[in-house]
């Protein structure tokens, strides 16, 4: 057994092997990047209108000319004749000011008779003319390294043209239920059947830090269908996760399995409650992690294990620093093993909330929090200062 401060150092070491990968654009929301960007382009590309109405040389308005519409230019298309003294253009938001035009007059402002332009209020020089290069110069640095990437970044990176990112990679991750007991949603129970939470929970908790499962399947309780599920699609993940079987009962038959495909062990069994059975270890190339079947361990083994050690393979810091809030309730449990409960926080102080057993999940429609409680203290008392793991605001 290992304590769950060495089991986050085994995860913490492991997730510092990050690999990147060059994704397109559209795929890199909630990723990080793993390289620089430099802008390909000056954006605006072109010096263009900012107004429906009408472009024109400057000088023209000082020397107070009536102007001749010469063209019209509409967003899309090349501006062609250059101006003269004298000549106006009409033109649109987002089309090219023509060459020797600097400024553009808004169309409420002129009157136009016959063909002719005249200026019905003041204009200052390069009104309404958005210039080439203004937001950003071509070469100009738009991306550093180790950026999240939010849908506003990729919007912003998007008006450059730009196609494609190196980010790190989001590590492929696979799920294998056991349990001869589960029953996905939608059929009917027999009274001795539960349904399955635990696949459902994982496939929402991962879709929440930004990524999609390889896979989510059951395996029935017996050796050699979990051996050939392990074999058959262990290479197709870099993570495969379990839940069920990891216990000690005679139908958990998961240890044994991963012993005899010699899956390398870094831990078994955490001295914690819930997630005592917590395994982690490695097959080749893909990381295994073992949790238990109890739906509030997997929770927890998610939130305390499993999300931070992803979300570092994907360049986010998230093994973070400890935090600490003040207990509002009393609570006894028995010495030897560290206890995460659920925990509501707020403004550093925790309320630890009814239900704590590993089967019952009615607490995480409240709880934001794990308060944890050290192995060795029985009596947890009102002032108390504990860690707590916020996993919500
Ligand atoms: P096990 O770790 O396989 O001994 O399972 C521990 C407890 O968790 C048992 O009461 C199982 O019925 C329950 N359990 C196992 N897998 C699931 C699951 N996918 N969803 C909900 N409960 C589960
Ligand atoms: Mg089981």
């Amino acid at each position: 057994m290992t304590t769950h401060q060495s089991a986050i150092e085994v995860l913490k070491n492991k997730s510092k092997h990050r690999k990147t990968e060059i994704l397109p654009l559209a795929k890199c929301l909630h990723l990080v990047s793993a390289d620089e960007v430099f802008a390909p382009i000056n954006v605006p590309s072109f010096d263009n209108a900012a107004m429906d109405g009408y472009a024109f040389r400057f000088e023209d308005f000082l020397n107070e000319l009536n102007l001749q519409i010469i063209n019209e230019i509409q967003a899309g298309t090349d501006a062609l004749l250059p101006l003269k003294k004298g000549e106006a253009a009409r033109i649109f938001t987002g089309a090219p000011i023509p060459e020797n035009g600097d400024t553009v007059i808004p169309q409420e402002d002129v009157l136009v008779e016959n063909g002719m332009l005249k200026f019905q209020k003041k204009v200052n020089k390069n009104a309404n003319v958005r210039q080439k290069g203004t937001q950003t110069q071509k070469g100009t640095l738009i991306l550093k390294k180790n950026t999240k990437i939010t849908a506003e970044y990729i919007g912003f990176l998007a008006t450059f043209g730009i196609a494609e990112l190196e980010v790190f990679a989001p590590p492929k991750i696979g799920i294998i239920t056991t349990g001869k007991e589960l029953v996905k949603a939608g059929n009917s129970l027999e009274n001795y059947q539960i349904y399955d939470s635990n696949s459902v929970f994982l496939t929402a908790a991962f879709e929440e830090i930004g990524l999609k499962l390889s896979f989510s399947i059951w395996v029935d309780d017996n050796k050699n269908e979990l051996k050939n599920a392990i074999q058959e699609n262990v290479e197709k993940v870099d993570v495969l996760i379990f839940t069920g079987g990891i216990s000690v009962g005679d139908y958990d038959f998961l240890k044994p399995v991963l012993d005899d495909l010699d899956v390398q062990e870094s831990f078994y069994r955490v001295k914690q409650k819930p997630g005592k059975p917590l395994f982690f270890g490695t097959l080749n190339n893909t990381e295994i992690f073992a949790l238990p079947g109890n739906p509030s361990a997997v929770v927890m083994c998610f939130h305390v294990y499993l999300k931070p050690f992803i979300k570092e393979k994907m360049g986010i810091e998230s093994f973070t620093k400890k935090e600490f809030g003040i207990l509002m309730n009393e609570y006894i449990k028995k010495s030897g093993l560290t206890h995460f409960v659920k925990a509501f926080v707020e403004n550093n102080k925790v309320e630890i909330l009814n239900n704590q057993l590993s089967y019952q999940m009615d607490a995480y429609t409240k709880a934001n929090a794990f308060a944890i409680l050290t192995e060795n203290q029985e009596h947890f008392q009102i002032g108390d200062k504990v860690e707590v793991i916020k996993f919500r605001n």
